[in-house]
């Protein structure tokens, strides 16, 4: 989750990591802004013409001082670059959480004007990090693992999004009315590879494409939830109509008059 969006996460700060990077922002200064007058006090006292790097951290100086001091090796890596100092923060955070593997679905996380609601659902969906029944008997937990739509299969992530025959018709549907063509994959890869071609990039096309899959993802999730939980059940034109609908709200003013001349029969 705290990973910046690029690399599949939903760039939230990292507190703890944060909180590392302002007490090293803190002694960078110590090293670079000797003019200030409290900087000069702790070189006065602490440091006493010592290299920085080299002093040793002084056991009597105080909690925030020597929390300071020990950030020093967090620095130690950072080239003094003149007008470092505004963005060094963002530069030693980066640094902190270290490179991160870029997932080929990011793309579908950008710029994607479904509810976030959704957007979250199709993140965990696409890292298979769904609280389906599979991954609940994996876990101990005593569940019906068939799946609630068809009762024929295994509830799996594959098998609800991509072959089950409830949600196959809803994302059929939702593909005829975007004028979209069918898709044809056997495995989830293919599905995933498939639906990161359909939804990358700038284009109208590829925006509308983000929006549908996000709000399909979270509508079949939601479908399956109150059937489980609440024992109510719409059929599937129900759930494809009100996709497009949603859709047809949600779109941002660039894709909307597009979406707008799709008819959904
Ligand atoms: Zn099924």
């Amino acid at each position: 989750m705290c990973t910046p969006k690029s690399a599949g996460g939903l760039n939230l700060i990292n507190l703890q990591q944060w909180n590392k990077t302002a007490i090293a922002k803190t002694c960078w200064d110590l090293k670079h802004k000797q003019d200030k007058l409290w900087i000069r006090w702790i070189h006065a006292y602490y440091i006493k013409g010592q290299q920085f790097h080299e002093a040793a951290t002084p056991q009597q100086a105080c909690w925030m001082v020597r929390k300071v001091l020990e950030a020093r090796a967090i620095t130690e890596h950072i080239q003094h670059r003149p007008n470092l100092g505004k963005s060094l923060i963002k530069i030693v955070y980066l640094q902190l959480i270290g490179s991160q593997s870029r997932p080929p679905w990011k793309c579908l996380m950008f710029n994607n004007s479904a509810r976030p609601k959704a957007i979250f659902t199709m993140w965990l969906q696409l890292q298979d990090r769904l609280l389906t029944t599979d991954r609940l008997q994996n876990w101990g937990i005593d569940v019906n693992i068939d799946c609630i739509f068809c009762q024929n299969q295994m509830e799996t992530r594959d098998h609800l999004f991509k072959d089950c025959d409830y949600s196959t018709a809803i994302w059929r549907k939702l593909l005829l009315w975007s004028r979209n063509q069918n898709f044809t994959s056997t495995t989830w890869e293919e599905h995933a590879g498939q639906i990161v071609r359909k939804g990358k990039g700038k284009s109208v096309g590829a925006q509308i494409f983000r929006l549908i899959y996000a709000e399909f993802v979270y509508a079949v999730w939601l479908e399956r939830n109150q059937r489980i939980f609440e024992k109510k059940s719409k059929n599937w034109e129900s759930v494809a109509r009100e996709i497009a609908f949603m859709c047809s709200v949600r779109a941002s003013p660039k894709i909307a008059p597009v979406l707008q001349q799709f008819i959904f029969t």
